[in-house]
C-alpha cells in the first residue's frame, strides 16, 4: 500500500520539491495551506490534482489535529514557519508562536491521535547563531542570536523532548540555507538572481523588495545588506531528499545538512552578474537599511553524520546553483 505523507507549508520552497519527491516514489500526498482570499501559489501550481490539499495553521491546534485523525499519515514535515529571520525582530511574538510554539502543536496532535507517524521538523543554522566555529555538527551547542533562531531552538528542543518522552519517531533537520528557483523573493539568493534577470531584462515593473520599494531602482541598482556576510548554501531540491532519508533510517536522529563551504554575498553577486555578462560593481549598493541589527559569524554545515548514516551529500556547486536560478529569473522576469 502507498504510504501516506502530511507536509504542513507545501506552498514553501521545501515543501514543493518535498511533494515531487514522495510523488515519484509513489507516496500519497496531503499538503497543507493557510486559509487566505489569495490561492496563488505559484511553487504548487504543477501539483494541483496530483496532491490532496487541506487548510490548516500552526495558530490553530484543531485545524492540524483534525487531519491527523481524518490521515492518519506514515509521515509528517513540519515545514511551516514565520521562516524570516530579518522579520523576527520585528515580530518577536508572532515569531515565536509560529515558529517555536507552532511545532509543538504538531507534535501534540500527533502525540494524541497517532503517535505512530514519523514526524520531521524544520530546524535551522540559525539555533548557533554567532558561535565561534569553523563548523557545526550535531553536538554543537545552540547560542541564537535572533527570535526566529530563539523559536527554532526551542521547537528543535520540543521535538527531541517528543522522541524521548514518548518514544515518538521525530526528526530535527538542522539545514544550512538552500535555494532554488522557488526560492521566496524575500530571502537574499532570490532578491540577488531576480534583481540580475530585470536588470538585464530591463524590466519597467520589477517586483517588490522586503521594504516594500521596487527590487531595482530607475537606475539599475539593486540596494543590498551587508556584502562581507557569508553563508553555507546549498540546492533545495538535493536537501529534501535528505528531510525523507531522516524517516527512512531505523533510529529516529538529529540531522545537520549543509555543504561543509561558505561564500560571501558579494561572491553571489559576482557570480549571477558575471553569469548574463554585467559587473555587480555597477549595479549592487550596499545599504545599511537592510543590515541585520545582529549578524551571524560564518559557519560550514558538517554533514559527517548524515552522509555516514543516510548517504546523503550535496552534488550541486554554488557556482552552478546561482547560475540555474539566474537562468530561470531571466524566463519569469522579461
Ligand atoms: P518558505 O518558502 O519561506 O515557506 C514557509 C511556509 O510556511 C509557507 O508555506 C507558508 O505558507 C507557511 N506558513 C507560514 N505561517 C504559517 C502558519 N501560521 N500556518 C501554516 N503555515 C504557515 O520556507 P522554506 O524556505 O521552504 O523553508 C521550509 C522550512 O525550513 C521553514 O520552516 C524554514 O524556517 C526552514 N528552514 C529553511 C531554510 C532555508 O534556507 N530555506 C534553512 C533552514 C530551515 P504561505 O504560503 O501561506 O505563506
Amino acid at each position: 500500500m502507498a504510504k501516506r505523507a502530511l507536509i504542513i507549508g507545501v506552498s514553501s520552497q521545501d515543501g514543493s520539491y518535498l511533494a515531487d519527491l514522495l510523488l515519484e516514489k509513489n507516496y500519497e500526498v496531503i499538503g497543507t495551506l493557510r486559509r487566505s482570499t489569495n490561492y496563488i501559489h505559484e511553487n504548487i501550481k504543477h501539483l494541483y490534482g496530483k496532491i490532496n490539499i487541506e487548510f490548516a495553521d500552526l495558530l490553530d491546534f484543531e485545524s492540524i489535529a483534525r487531519l491527523i485523525r481524518k490521515h492518519k499519515p506514515d509521515e509528517v514535515y513540519n515545514l511551516a514557519a514565520q521562516s524570516v529571520p530579518a522579520d523576527s525582530w520585528n515580530m518577536p511574538f508572532y515569531t515565536a508562536e509560529i515558529s517555536g510554539v507552532g511545532p509543538v502543536r504538531v507534535l501534540e496532535a500527533i502525540r494524541q491521535f497517532h503517535p505512530e507517524s514519523k514526524v520531521y521538523q524544520a530546524t535551522t543554522r540559525e539555533i548557533f547563531g554567532n558561535i565561534e566555529a569553523d563548523s557545526a555538527n550535531e553536538e554543537t551547542k545552540f547560542d541564537a542570536n535572533n527570535p526566529y533562531g530563539i523559536a527554532k531552538a526551542y521547537a528543535h528542543m520540543m521535538t527531541r523532548c517528543y522522541r524521548e518522552s514518548y518514544d515518538m519517531f521525530t526528526c530535527g533537520g538542522i539545514l544550512f540555507n538552500h535555494e532554488s528557483e522557488r526560492r521566496g523573493l524575500i530571502f537574499v539568493s532570490r532578491k540577488v538572481t531576480a534583481g540580475v534577470a530585470c536588470i538585464k531584462n530591463k524590466v519597467k515593473n520589477p517586483p517588490m523588495n522586503e521594504a516594500g520599494e521596487p527590487l531595482i531602482t530607475k537606475d539599475f541598482k539593486l540596494h543590498m545588506g551587508d556584502l562581507t556576510t557569508k553563508r553555507d548554501w546549498g540546492y533545495a531540491k538535493e536537501y529534501v531528499e535528505a528531510m525523507h532519508l531522516m524517516l527512512q533510517h531505523d533510529k529516529p536522529m538529529d540531522y545537520v545538512i549543509g555543504t561543509n563551504t561558505t561564500h560571501t554575498i558579494e561572491e553571489l553577486c559576482k557570480i549571477a552578474f558575471e553569469h548574463v555578462g554585467l559587473d555587480y560593481k555597477d549595479h549592487v549598493v550596499s545599504s545599511q537599511t537592510f543590515f541585520r541589527p545582529t549578524e551571524i559569524k560564518p559557519l560550514k554545515g558538517d554533514y559527517s553524520r548524515a552522509k555516514k548514516e543516510l548517504g546523503w551529500k550535496p552534488k550541486t556547486s554554488f557556482e552552478d546553483l546561482i547560475k540555474l536560478m539566474v537562468d530561470s529569473d531571466l524566463e519569469k522576469f522579461k
